[in-house]
């Protein structure tokens, strides 16, 4: 008898792909992933190396990871009922989604792992356009929820792959207008060191959940994100939340960065806003180039004259990888996406483009 071996899976996963990224050739100037060009200081490693060196492996970890949520609790403001971790804010993402038997709605374009998630385990995605200019306008909300099982309505803001912050009188009008609809929102805020300004220190409503990352501010390789959300909603997630999610040494080291590494981290950030600023204005300055202005660590940019596939081949010929998000949604035709880097990495990528741009 001849049995299909993969007779077992789900019909919609067999021609799904997952979320690609490309594996750059030793020596290229990542500018694809939004990660802090700076790295940490040998000092800093080493004290690292050391705080991770006593720990029992052979123990499970702290299951409420209590140091880590100390810690997080006092660099927010937030009190430690109110917080959750998981393995990167995507992990956070999928335990919500899986929470709901509603729709996921979300302005688009925005972070594509929202739709992929959803899809992943089976719920409807459905987007709504941002307008051209990428901004939002909530009150379109009435038209896109009504009718729709009511589930989360996610908001990114500083929003990828724009780099468009939204008001937050916007943000909060979209929770409410999500709120009447039964509809819980979700604000990811992996942006928000480059913005500074967040949901958290305004009147949050009870149906407006906060995501926030280490990863974008350069703690990428941890794999530490942090949802706050009100007390039910913890305690949910915390019932969808697969016991010791956060590892010891995931643990020790953030507990360690919080306590002592977090001023350089900002210092970090705000040389890469500088930065950003510096890009922005020299990407301008180039005939054909139309860049986004950004409140994040990247920057959206429009071409005209050439194909974005074309481009982002010529960058990576001259050993520069970006993203070409032209295919993502039809309001990025035309666009890339470039991280910001240190001066040197930036410099580079401008020569490149320049000569990319003229062909
Ligand atoms: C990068 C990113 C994330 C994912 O962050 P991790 O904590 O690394 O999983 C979430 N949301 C947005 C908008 C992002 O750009």
């Amino acid at each position: 008898m001849r049995v299909d071996p993969m007779s077992w899976v789900r019909d919609d996963l067999k021609n799904a792909r997952g979320y690609h990224v490309l594996d750059a050739p030793e020596g290229t100037i990542k500018l694809d992933a939004m990660e802090n060009p700076f790295g940490l200081p040998d000092s800093v490693q080493a004290s690292l190396a050391e705080a991770v060196a006593s720990l029992p492996l052979n123990r499970y970890p702290d299951p409420q990871a209590k140091d880590l949520r100390r810690e997080a609790s006092r660099l927010t403001g937030v009190s430690p009922e109110k917080l959750i971790f998981g393995n990167g804010s995507d992990e956070i993402l999928l335990n919500l989604f899986l929470a709901t038997k509603g729709t996921i709605v979300a302005p688009e374009p925005t972070f594509s792992m929202y739709r992929i998630i959803s899809g992943s385990i089976q719920r409807t995605f459905k987007g709504f356009p941002l307008r051209a200019d990428f901004s939002f306008d909530p009150e379109m909300l009435p038209s896109v929820l009504s009718g729709e099982p009511p589930g989360v309505l996610v908001l990114a803001s500083p929003n990828n792959p724009t780099g468009v912050a939204y008001p937050l009188k916007n943000l909060f009008r979209a929770a409410e207008i999500a709120r009447d609809y039964g509809f819980v929102t979700l604000l990811d805020e992996a942006y928000y060191p480059f913005h500074g300004e967040s949901a958290l220190s305004g009147a949050q409503g009870e149906n407006l959940l906060v995501l926030r990352t280490f990863s974008k501010m350069g703690l990428a390789g941890l794999r530490l994100g942090f949802l706050v959300a009100p007390e039910p909603v913890i305690q949910l997630l915390d019932v969808l939340r697969l016991p010791y999610n956060m590892d010891s040494l995931t643990q020790r080291a953030a507990v360690l960065l919080m306590k002592e590494v977090y001023p350089l981290l900002e210092q970090q950030v705000k040389e890469i806003c500088r930065l950003r600023e510096d890009l922005f204005q020299k990407m301008q300055d180039i005939p054909g180039v139309f860049p986004v202005p950004s409140r994040a660590n990247f920057i959206l940019f429009r071409v005209k004259g050439v194909l974005p596939s074309r481009l982002f081949k010529v960058l990576l010929e001259k050993g520069i990888l970006v993203r070409d998000v032209s295919g993502h949604h039809p309001l990025l035709e035309g666009t890339l996406r470039v991280t910001v880097g240190t001066s040197e990495e930036n410099a580079c990528f401008l020569k490149a483009l320049k000569e990319g741009i003229a062909g």
